[in-house]
């Protein structure tokens, strides 16, 4: 293991504190789902770098793409001037949204993209004459982003809004869909969504939602019945549904968007992480004609956001190649083959400490009864020389597709022994 301390004394890593930090491991390079460390260990990558490098590190297809657009610009503003790899980025993600998605906004970040998502459904209910209707509602176990807005529509606990204290806008939280994606539909999941919509539609603007999987809040994946439900009632009370299929896009839930599992569409939708490749951060928010057309005949006339890196050309070719590899493979087969070697994770169902044991698309899961040491199982992880990062009670796989057979089988086998280990 190699630690810098000029990354111990100086540098802020997600979630960590930088008083006491838990080690970190210095990457020399990283190539195909290898990871390589400074200190020689090569480890098999079971993350994706949080659900982004589909493809797998230093792929010479994304690489030229890069390459190819650096010699005509690394970035140019938006504002005023367009460029190509904008405009074919564009067309080739109308192909793959849902049919009734018609206008793109180019953001830096997921968590921006989720801000310019709820934006977007204020001043539609502000260009209705509906100026009330400003508040968010979501379920909890969500996880959207660090941003401000994006935060509070985070689960209230896991995301600490207690810290946040007043000056965290208040949200409208119901439970969490709890019927399993496998299982039977329990109508009661619904319940609150229809009292929270019959008491308080007139202030609700729109609901937010990751769509099947609850990501960072819990790696749950919900049944599909919940989203017609939600659409229906969204429909009734005129209030926007926002799909959040920042970790879900790309087809690692087995869809290419997770929305295809229940067959109704968002009228907003975000997308990001995997939507490089994993090069570099670009996200976007879709939406329909309609939303679109209506917030341009509002008061402002415009749309109100535009981020200095609105676009990037650079992260747009790349993009753009990164969405091309995916179509141009039989990413389907793909993920089925991965789901279905996953389902080796099952051995862990019936040790004691395990709650659970979930597997779907190319995502793996297993839940365990007590929270994970952390700084214990890091570097018992790195030591079977494989790449995880556990949360909670969570230790969960989502490798690049691009992993081969016995590459998958060492993952699993090893996650397993880890997970053995924290009886
Ligand atoms: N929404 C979801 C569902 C996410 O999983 C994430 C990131 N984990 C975000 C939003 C925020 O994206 P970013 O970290 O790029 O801001």
């Amino acid at each position: 293991m190699y630690s810098d301390d000029f990354d111990r004394d100086h540098l802020w890593h997600p979630y960590t504190s930088v008083t006491q930090p838990l080690p970190t491991f210095q990457v020399k390079r990283a190539e195909g789902v290898h990871i390589e460390l400074l200190s020689g260990e090569r480890l098999v990558d079971g993350m994706s770098s949080w659900w982004c490098a589909l493809h797998g590190y230093n792929h010479p297809r994304l690489n030229a793409a890069v390459s190819a657009q650096l010699q005509d610009m690394a970035h140019i503003m938006f504002g005023g001037l367009t460029h190509a790899p904008a405009i074919e980025l564009g067309k080739l993600l109308l192909q793959m949204a849902p049919p009734s998605m018609d206008k793109i906004f180019y953001a830096d970040s997921g968590s921006v993209a989720v801000e310019v998502a709820l934006k977007m459904a204020i001043q539609y209910q502000h260009s209705l004459k509906r100026p009330v209707k400003t508040n968010i509602a979501t379920v909890r176990s969500g996880y959207h982003g660090d941003t401000w807005n994006a935060m509070s529509v985070c689960d209230p606990v896991t995301g600490m809004h207690h810290i946040f204290g007043s000056s965290l806008p208040q949200r409208w939280f119901v439970p969490a869909p709890r019927s399993r994606f496998d299982g039977d539909w329990d109508e009661a999941d619904i319940s609150p969504v229809r009292e929270l919509f019959a008491a308080q539609h007139d202030n609700i603007a729109a609901f937010i939602i990751e769509p099947i999987v609850q990501g960072a809040g819990g790696m749950f994946f919900y049944h599909p019945q919940y989203l017609r439900e939600l659409r229906t009632l969204c429909d009734e009370y005129g209030i926007l549904l926002i799909f959040d299929e920042i970790a879900t896009g790309f087809g690692r839930t087995g869809k290419l968007f997770a929305w295809e599992h229940a067959g109704v569409e968002p009228d907003i939708m975000c997308i990001g992480k995997a939507l490089t490749g994993g090069y570099m951060t670009l996200s976007a928010v879709l939406t329909t004609a309609h939303v679109a057309a209506t917030i341009g005949a509002g008061e402002a006339g415009v749309f109100m956001h535009g981020p200095t890196f609105m676009a990037n050309p650079l992260a747009c070719a790349v993009a753009r190649a990164s969405c091309e590899l995916l179509l141009e493979q039989d990413w389907q087969a793909c993920i089925a083959r991965i789901q279905t070697q996953l389902q080796g994770l099952q051995a862990a169902s019936t040790w004691s400490h395990v709650a659970d044991v979930r597997v779907l698309g190319a995502i793996g899961v297993i839940e365990l009864k007590q929270p994970v040491d952390m700084q214990r199982l890091q570097a018992q992880i790195v030591a079977h020389g494989i790449w995880l990062r556990p949360f909670g009670r969570l230790v969960y796989l989502m490798p690049p597709y691009v992993i081969s057979e016995s590459e998958l089988d060492f993952l699993i086998q090893q996650t397993l022994a880890i997970v053995k280990n924290c009886e």
